[in-house]
């Protein structure tokens, strides 16, 4: 039988962070990874990272090429109709910066340290069962042709949305929580310049947004229908649509290109709770999804990573179940904020199917109250730059 302390099931962002801020304390960790090392890399995901995700990412070593490549942002632009523009500067208002990142870039530091400090990553693994989560807990698993059986004390559950952690909560425990918007995010990524800031769109005939993963390489939404197939967007039909929805100045500056990534992402709302269940803790994807508008959802995971590294930590060390017994409650606090300012960016900056005059009135005086006064303006800076992590030690 294999032996850890702790378990993780998943090594995605959320995974590995945590393993490495373990091992760091002395504690050990086992990750087992259903996909591929190649697979995990070859995903194209978020890439604008709150300052306290930063902050984590340099505490467990491996925010040197961050530090480098990473691009500061002071604020972020709006754009509404093809008149009005306005750039937010949330520094102003919270004195924290974030910063543009790849999230491939991320995992990709994340596998070298890992494997400099000699952690033990399993990848391929597949038919993971999970046991004994009130007593003793043991995982199964598949790992190359042979069966193994995992002890440890905890297991950590990052394995996303689609993972197998949330099921092994007993459903009369497991509570879970769910909007669905009717349309999705049609996505490019293109080795172009992109603009300087990052540019939230609304128009018309729908959103769009300008995002960036490093300087030489743009990423770009525009929403779409959320049964769009992948197919009818072609190149040149993307580039058409995003055009025509920014205003014209930003429209020029905008350089299109080849795509070399495309994809089209649903958008949810999703929360599981409670975030623990005996041995078990879910961390990030895991438990809850937001929509990307405001580019939440890997920042939420690494304040759940830090909260669960925390309670660990403490628990290994002095004993004291303290912080890990607040896990799921804190967590809970900062997520469901995090949900709130998430699905309410979706509503102000989207058109719905059936959206009416009055509804496209309402949004306009939203957008209002945000941009015609300074509290408004510090209102959506503070959100929009992160929630504070409660203890930040
Ligand atoms: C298009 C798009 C854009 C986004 N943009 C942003 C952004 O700008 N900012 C932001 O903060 N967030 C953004 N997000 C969200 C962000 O990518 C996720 O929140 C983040 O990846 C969550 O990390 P995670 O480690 O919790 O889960 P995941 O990244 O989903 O990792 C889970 C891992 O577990 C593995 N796994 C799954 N099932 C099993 C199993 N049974 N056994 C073992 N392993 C398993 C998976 O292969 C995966 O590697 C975006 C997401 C999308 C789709």
């Amino acid at each position: 039988m294999l032996k850890t302390q702790v378990a993780i099931i998943g090594g995605g962002p959320s995974g590995v962070l945590l393993a490495l801020l373990l091992a760091q304390e002395g504690i050990a960790v086992t990750v087992l990874e259903r996909a591929s090392r190649v697979h995990v890399l070859a995903r194209i995901r978020a890439g604008v990272l709150e300052s306290t995700t930063v902050d984590l990412l340099h505490r467990a070593g491996v925010g040197e090429r961050l530090g480098l490549e990473g691009k500061l942002h002071r604020g972020t632009g709006i754009a509404w109709g093809h008149e009005q523009t306005y750039l937010i500067d949330s520094y102003a208002a919270t004195q924290r910066y974030f910063t543009t990142y790849g999230q491939t870039a991320i995992q990709e530091d994340l596998y070298a340290a890992a494997e400099a400090r000699g952690l033990t990553i399993h990848f391929d693994v597949s038919d993971i069962e999970i046991d004994g989560l009130t007593d003793n807990p043991r995982i199964r698993c598949q790992i190359g042709q042979h069966t193994h059986t995992l002890a440890c004390d905890f297991v950590a559950g990052c394995d996303g949305f689609h993972g197998i952690s949330r099921q092994a909560i007993p459903n009369d425990i497991l509570k879970t929580f769910e909007r669905t918007y009717p349309f999705g995010w049609m996505g490019v990524l293109s080795e172009t310049k992109p603009l300087d800031d990052i540019w939230y769109v609304h128009h018309a005939d729908g959103f769009a947004l300008a995002s960036m993963r490093n300087p030489k390489l743009s990423r770009y939404y525009v929403q779409c229908p959320a049964d769009d197939r992948l197919e009818d967007w072609s190149d040149d039909r993307f580039w058409e649509t995003l055009l025509r929805r920014f205003p014209s100045h930003l429209a020029a500056q905008i350089e299109t290109g080849p795509s070399i990534e495309k994809s089209i992402a649903p958008l949810r709302s999703f929360v599981a709770e409670p975030m623990r269940y005996g041995a078990l803790f879910l961390v990030g994807d895991a438990a809850h999804i937001v929509p990307p508008t405001g580019a939440k959802g890997l920042n939420l995971a690494c304040s759940d990573v830090y909260y669960l590294w925390r309670g660990l930590t403490q628990w290994y060390q002095e004993k004291d179940p303290h912080w890990l017994d607040a896990y799921s409650p804190t967590a809970l606090t900062r997520v469901w904020k995090t949900v709130r300012f998430s699905w309410w960016l979706t509503n102000l900056l989207h058109c719905y199917p059936d959206q009416t005059p009055f509804d496209l009135k309402t949004q306009e005086s939203e957008l209002a109250s945000i941009t015609e006064s300074p509290a408004g303006r510090q209102w959506f800076a503070e959100q929009y730059a992160g929630y504070p992590i409660e203890d930040w030690g």
